[in-house]
This record gives structure tokens, sequence and C-alpha cells, in this order.
């Protein structure tokens, strides 16, 4: 195979699926319910192309949410999946964890893999991978590789949906022309995206989506027996050369938005997760009630450390998870702490100078920055979080209650 369709590279105005599906919903709308006397679908060709433009605008792009779910298609009903009947025509590759050695034996695999799916020209390999920018652009990359040359790339562009959208578009773009191809029989796709969804009965906002794909996957197994599919996942941290290729095209690309857009279900989720959790945000930072003392961390890229409900929080993958450390940090962080600075102010009768008798007044800067008590090397020399979690771990007494 050296080209597809004769074509070498496409850019879509936006997405094609979603004409595809919006096209899919209108029908199956207008089977339940007959459209409005005035709706637009029900305009000739002729009629279209006389209308004035702000009803069209409204119509193509007033802001709103994508339709998305589809439960009641066929494909995702048991007994009707592709897995129901040809779940020995297509296999999942990854790595069995993400620790740098099972990464290299994954991507030893997959280069044996790739290789293999060079050495004739029914077998295909399809590289793909999608990004979305800050200005909401969405892009989609795919490179088709036959008997070790790039013979096409695929580009398609869309505006106000997330990145798992990007990525499983990518497939969408390389896998369907590929399995229309005569010829080709073994087909392996690469990707970052979570392409196990494409075989899911269960509902899913991007349910739509897939319905192109799974068609086209059972389509292309139902056409002949020797039909097949491997699908490889690759980390962008594996840097892998083929797909790096692909990243970097994906992140050259400075498609710009021009006309406002719908967004997707999922994008819309996000956008409303990210509002909260920036409401949530402001508010701890400007509550009283974290302390007067509250230590605000910096992370490794310079940025003040804000909650947030995922990956294990903000500042608990840094502290680590021993009992000892878990406990001091939160004193150290707060100032509530068994120290001089804290007795001073809530227990008066105590003593409050330092046990080094450097300072009359043991404060949490004194401990951490100047206290011999510590060994000076293991001072934190910034704000960065990990510094001060290292100087807890080499210093066990330290915001410890056994040197209260
Ligand atoms: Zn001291």
């Amino acid at each position: 195979m050296r080209k597809l369709n004769g074509r070498h590279h496409l850019r879509y105005g936006s997405i094609p699926s979603t004409h595809a599906i919006n096209s899919l919903l209108d029908s199956q709308h207008a089977k339940n319910h007959p459209p409005h006397k005035t709706t637009t679908s029900k305009l000739t060709g002729k009629q279209w192309s006389n209308l004035k433009s702000p009803i069209k605008d409204v119509n193509k792009c007033l802001n709103g949410v994508r339709e998305c779910f589809n439960p009641l298609f066929p494909l995702f009903s048991l007994g009707s999946k592709v897995v129901d009947h040809f779940s020995s025509r297509f296999s999942f590759h990854s790595s069995s964890s993400s620790s740098d050695e099972d990464l290299y034996h994954h991507i030893q695999n997959l280069n044996q893999a790739f290789r293999s799916s060079q050495t004739a020209p029914h077998n295909i390999a399809i590289i793909a991978d999608g990004g979305v920018k800050k200005s909401q652009v969405a892009t989609a990359v795919t490179h088709i590789w036959s008997e070790n040359s790039l013979v096409q790339h695929l580009q398609a562009n869309s505006i106000n949906v997330i990145s798992i959208e990007a990525e499983l578009m990518a497939i969408h773009l390389g896998l369907i022309p590929t399995m229309e191809e005569k010829n080709v029989h073994n087909i392996i796709v690469i990707t970052i995206a979570a392409a196990k969804k494409f075989f899911e009965s269960k509902n899913d906002p991007l349910q739509n989506m897939f319905i192109p794909v799974t068609s086209a996957i059972d389509s292309f197994f139902r056409k002949d027996g020797r039909n097949k599919i491997q699908f490889w996942f690759c980390p962008s941290k594996a840097k892998w050369p083929k797909h790096k290729l692909v990243d970097d095209q994906v992140k050259a690309d400075k498609c710009a938005p021009i006309f406002p857009s719908k967004e997707s279900h999922l994008f819309n989720k996000k956008k409303e997760c990210d509002n909260i959790l920036s409401e949530w945000q402001d508010s701890f930072m400007s509550n009283p009630k974290r302390g007067q003392l509250f230590l605000d961390f910096k992370d490794e890229n310079q940025k003040v450390i804000k909650p947030t409900y995922a990956k294990d929080s903000s500042w608990l993958p840094s502290i680590g998870f021993t009992n000892s450390l878990c406990a001091r940090f939160p004193r150290m962080t707060t100032g509530h702490a068994p120290i001089g600075e804290y007795r001073q102010r809530f227990l008066p009768h105590l003593p409050i100078s330092c046990l080094c008798s450097e300072a009359e007044v043991q404060t949490r800067e004194h401990i951490v920055m100047e206290c011999d008590t510590y060994n000076p090397s293991t001072r934190p020399c910034n704000i960065i979080i990990n510094s001060f979690a290292h100087f807890l771990a080499d210093n066990p007494s330290a915001f410890s209650f056994d040197n209260g």
C-alpha cells in the first residue's frame, strides 16, 4: 500500500464524526418526532443557499452542548458487540506497570511488532496522537506506515473537546480509511488513547464518537477471516521515535479558532469541574481558618501548591506515606507543632526557647533555617515542597513530640 485514496494530507474544519453523529441523531430524532414546521432541516439546497446569514449562523455557531449519547446503538448490545463475534481478532498491548524497566520491555516488544508490520504490503501500522491547546483547539494527527515508509499523514482539528476525544479522533482518522483498503489484513495501531473504549458496551459520553469506528471494525472483521487489529499503547514519556514524530506534529499545529463552536459533553463537564476547583482553591487561599502561619510551598515548577482532589491530592505525594512524616509535615506547615512559637501563644507557662540555646523563641524558621541541632546541610534552600520533606526525613526529631 503506497497511498490511501490518493491523499497525503487532510485538514478538516472540524472532527468529521461530529457531522456524522449529528446527521445520525437528526435522522433518529425524526423517526420519533416530526420536525418543527420552521426547522432548517426541511430546507432545500436552493432555499438554504438563499437563506439570510444570521439564521444559519445561529444554527451553526450558537454555543451549546453537542448531543453525544446513543446507548441503544445495536453494536453496543449484548450479543451484538464486536467482542461477542471477533474476540480473537483484536488485542491490546501495554506495559505491565509504569516502571522504567517494564516500559523498556514493552517498547522492545513494540519495536518488534512494528518491524513485523512493515514486512508485507497487507500489513499496516497506524500511529495516532491528539492534544488540546490552551486556545481549546484540538489537533488529531495520524501517520500511516507501510513497508518502512511513511505513506500518509492525516490531520483533523476541532474545538471545545477534551484530549481523550482528540486522541480517539486520531485513531478514527487512520483506522477507518485503512480498513476500507482491499488488501490490508493486519493493522497495528500505536496510540496513547484508551482504545479499549471502542469495544465497550457501557454507557459513555463518547459513545456516539465510537459508532463510526466500531461499525467499521465490525465490517473489517466480517469481510475477511484474516483481518486482525493490534492496539499498542505508547506513552509519550517513552519518546518512541515514530510516535514522537506524530506528537511533534500535534504540538506544532497552529490552527486557530475562527468561529464559535458547540462544546462536547466532556468539555462542558471539565469546564464546570475546573470552575468549581478554582473556586475551592481561591477560597482556601483566602480562608483565615487555614491558619496565620500556613506555609505556601511551591512545586517543582515554582507554582504555589493549591488543593486538588486528583492524583492523591496536592501535598501527600511529596510527603510520602510514612506515619512520622505524615504527622510532622502538617505540624510544620501549619505551625501547630510542639515548638516554642506555638507554646508562646497557646501554652505560655511552658518554655519557649530552643534547646540549642541560640534562640529565645524557638520559631519554625529557626528550626528549619538556623538551629544547630540539625545538620546544616539538610536545611531547605528554597520553598519547594520536596526540600522541606527531605529536611523532615533527614531529621526525625524535627517537629516531633519526642523532642517537645
Ligand atoms: Zn535551636
